[in-house]
C-alpha cells in the first residue's frame, strides 16, 4: 500500500479526495500547510512510511504550493501533482523547471486524481528500474539512487531533476539513441506546455554541468535528426 501527501487547506476539496483515495488502497496523510508538507517529509520522520507521492495544493495558507516544490526538491524525488484553479499558472512554471510531474486543474473529479497519481507512481517505479540497471562504472558515472544523485569522474553532479531523469534515462542503456519523445517521456512530465525543444534545452545544461567537471570528456553524443546517446 502506497502512502499519499495530500496537502490541501480546503477541507471542502480534501476530504472527498481523501475519502476515494482510501477507498483506491492509499494510506493519505493529509496536512493543511505547506511547512507541515515539508516536515512530512523529511526523512526520519518517526512511524511515518514516507510518502510515494504528493499531491500539492497551489494556493496555501503559508507558502505556496510552488515555493513547496522548490524546497522539496532540494532533498526529494518524489513525483508531485499539483491542484490548481489556473492552468496557466502551472504552464508558467513548469517552464521554470521547479520540478513538478503534472497537475490536475479545479474542479476535477477525485476519480481523475486517483489516474494521474497511479501514473506518476508507475512512471516512478520505471525510473527506479533504470536507476537500478545501470551498471556501474567506477571513475565515470556512478549512480546513487538512494540519494537521486550521479556522480561524474567522482564527483557529485548539482542536477535539477530533469537533468537527473534525463542522464538515468541515457545511462540505463549506453549507446542506444534515444528519440527526444522517449526522453520527455523519461523525464516525465516535461511535456506540459514544454515540448521536445526543451530536451535540447536540458541536454544542453547537462553537458555544461559535465564540462565543468571534466572538460576533456564529452559523453553524450547528439544523433542528428534523431536524438541523443551517452557514450558507452
Ligand atoms: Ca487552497
Amino acid at each position: 500500500m502506497s502512502t499519499l501527501l495530500l496537502v490541501e487547506d480546503d477541507l471542502a476539496i480534501a476530504q472527498p479526495l481523501m475519502f476515494t483515495l482510501q477507498r483506491e488502497g492509499f494510506a493519505v496523510l493529509h496536512v493543511t500547510l505547506g511547512r507541515a508538507a515539508l516536515q512530512a517529509m523529511q526523512a526520519g520522520d518517526a512511524g511515518q512510511a514516507t510518502p510515494a507521492a504528493v499531491i500539492l495544493d497551489v494556493g496555501l495558507p503559508d507558502l505556496t504550493g510552488f515555493e513547496v516544490c522548490r524546497q522539496l526538491r532540494a532533498f526529494s524525488t518524489v513525483p508531485v501533482l499539483f491542484l490548481t484553479a489556473q492552468a496557466d499558472e502551472i504552464d508558467r512554471v513548469m517552464g521554470l523547471e521547479i520540478g513538478a510531474d503534472d497537475y490536475v486543474t479545479k474542479p476535477f473529479s477525485p476519480r481523475e486524481v486517483v489516474a494521474r497519481i497511479r501514473s506518476l507512481l508507475r512512471r516512478a517505479a520505471i525510473t527506479q528500474q533504470q536507476a537500478a540497471a545501470v551498471a556501474p562504472e567506477p571513475g565515470v558515472f556512478a549512480v546513487d539512487e538512494a540519494r537521486a544523485q550521479i556522480r561524474f569522474h567522482g564527483q557529485t553532479l548539482a542536477l535539477t531533476v530533469t537533468e537527473y531523469r534525463l542522464l538515468l534515462a541515457l545511462l540505463a542503456q549506453p549507446g542506444r539513441v534515444f528519440t527526444r519523445e522517449q526522453l520527455i517521456d523519461a523525464a516525465r512530465g516535461l511535456n506540459v506546455g514544454s515540448g521536445e525543444r526543451a530536451i535540447d534545452t536540458h541536454i544542453k545544461g547537462l553537458r555544461a554541468k559535465l564540462a565543468a567537471v571534466h572538460p576533456a570528456s564529452d559523453p553524450i553524443r547528439t544523433h542528428r535528426g534523431l536524438g541523443y546517446s551517452v557514450e558507452p
